[in-house]
């Protein structure tokens, strides 16, 4: 079985469950007990995750609080910020490509009363920095802008956008799941304030994530919206998950000794996969800015076809998805790609190829085998791809 669908979890790399295994039954201290050795060693590991997670994005390790994962974190920075800053405004800005976290969160804003303005993004998927400019009101508190998508790997111009929300004098805050680990991502040099992060997308465990506060030029203010033992300065209190969040910190430190290495083997395979696609089959294209990527992302559209269905066709022997593994429940086409103004067709021709650090090169060619051989068979009893073949445009 060929697993590309790296971007809806990552494999927890064996060094990492090797990390965090002494923390179970040898080390089982809390580190909120500050009577006795245990409790101590255990906020030592907590100290050292913190110092390694701050070192992957250019942040102080006392700016990460930890917290169950992304989804977690975009919550606690969005909704956490708008209890805070209601005296400046209630006026947010994001983006019709963000992730469902950023989009719900968002919607419960608006619910409690706040305005939430979403901004369009080009074919390419990005937005341009001087939308963002003129969005911006006087009682705008914060911008949202995921850092990289899930779904189409486009890489936002997050310096541009931190410069503009710099002069604006608003919050910046990013979801950083995806680009985190995978490509370089600097808080400080980007202008974040407020920066979203999951374990379980760079090879740690699952239930574990994070979210940088900035705490100096702006410190940025925070209302709890969980209350109970004042851990983490009060504003995300509960026992920590020592193991989970030692194995994040180890996590962090090897994307960080193998990015480099890690962005080029993995570009060469995406590069590999969408040339011999795009040869070998007529009508495949990419979604998504080509240059401004991810390394280890495809999103391609099969015309005449539905992605589900060339997904269920190889599914004995190949992982992939249609798009976010949050919302593959619903038949709708995906909301990033509709956001990127590709019509309904495109959008549900639409299949994202995710590879990562266990993947092969010989996994590579089978997939490549795989899509061709399926894609060739189905288009063969598509109506669909008829019409396509006779000059219909699809809508
Ligand atoms: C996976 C993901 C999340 C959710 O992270 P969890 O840790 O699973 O809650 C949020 N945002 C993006 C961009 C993601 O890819």
């Amino acid at each position: 079985m060929i697993y590309l669908d790296y971007n809806a979890t990552t494999p927890t790399d064996p060094l990492v469950v090797e990390a965090m295994l002494p923390w179970f039954y040898e080390h089982p201290g809390n580190p909120s007990s500050r009577a006795h050795r245990f409790g101590w060693e255990a906020q030592e590991a907590i100290d050292q995750a913190q110092y390694q997670i701050a070192g992957l994005i250019g942040a102080d390790p006392r700016e990460i609080i930890f917290t169950s994962g992304a989804t977690e974190s975009d919550n606690l920075g969005l909704l956490g910020v708008f209890k805070k800053y209601r005296h400046k405004g209630q006026h947010f800005i994001t983006l019709g490509t963000e992730h469902q976290a950023v989009r719900d969160a968002c919607s419960e804003i608006e619910r409690r009363g706040g305005q939430v303005t979403v901004l369009p993004v080009g074919q390419d998927g990005l937005v341009n920095p001087e939308t963002i400019d003129r969005a911006i009101r006087d009682d705008t508190v914060l911008v949202s802008v995921m850092w990289a998508n899930n779904e189409t790997g486009v890489i936002q111009p997050m310096a541009e956008i931190g410069e503009v929300c710099k002069r604006r004098g608003v919050l910046f805050l990013s979801d950083g799941a995806q680009a985190v680990g995978k490509i370089p991502v600097n808080v400080k040099d980007a202008g974040v304030h407020l920066m979203a992060l999951s374990a379980h997308k760079m090879y740690g465990p699952k239930g574990v994530g994070a979210l940088y506060v900035s705490s100096r030029s702006p410190r940025v203010g925070i209302a709890p919206q969980m209350f109970g033992g004042g851990q983490q300065g009060g504003i995300r209190p509960g026992t920590l998950n020592v193991p989970g969040i030692v194995g994040f910190g180890k996590a962090a430190e090897i994307a960080l000794d193998s990015m480099h290495q890690e962005m080029e083997r993995l570009s060469g395979f995406r590069d590999v996969l969408e040339q011999a696609l795009t040869v070998s089959l007529p009508a495949v294209f990419v979604n998504g800015s080509r240059s401004n990527r991810l390394p280890h992302v495809s999103n391609l559209s099969f015309t005449g076809l539905e992605g589900d269905a060339i997904l269920m066709a190889c599914a004995r022997e190949l992982a992939l998805s249609t798009g976010s593994a949050c919302s593959s429940a619903t038949p709708d086409p995906s909301h990033v790609l509709t956001a990127m103004g590709l019509g309904r067709h495109r959008s549900k021709a639409a299949l994202r190829f995710s590879a990562g650090r266990f993947t092969t090169e010989t996994e590579i060619s089978r997939s490549i085998e795989l899509i061709t051989t399926t894609v060739k068979s189905l288009r063969a009893t598509s109506p669909l791809w008829d019409l396509y073949q006779d000059g219909v445009e699809l809508p």
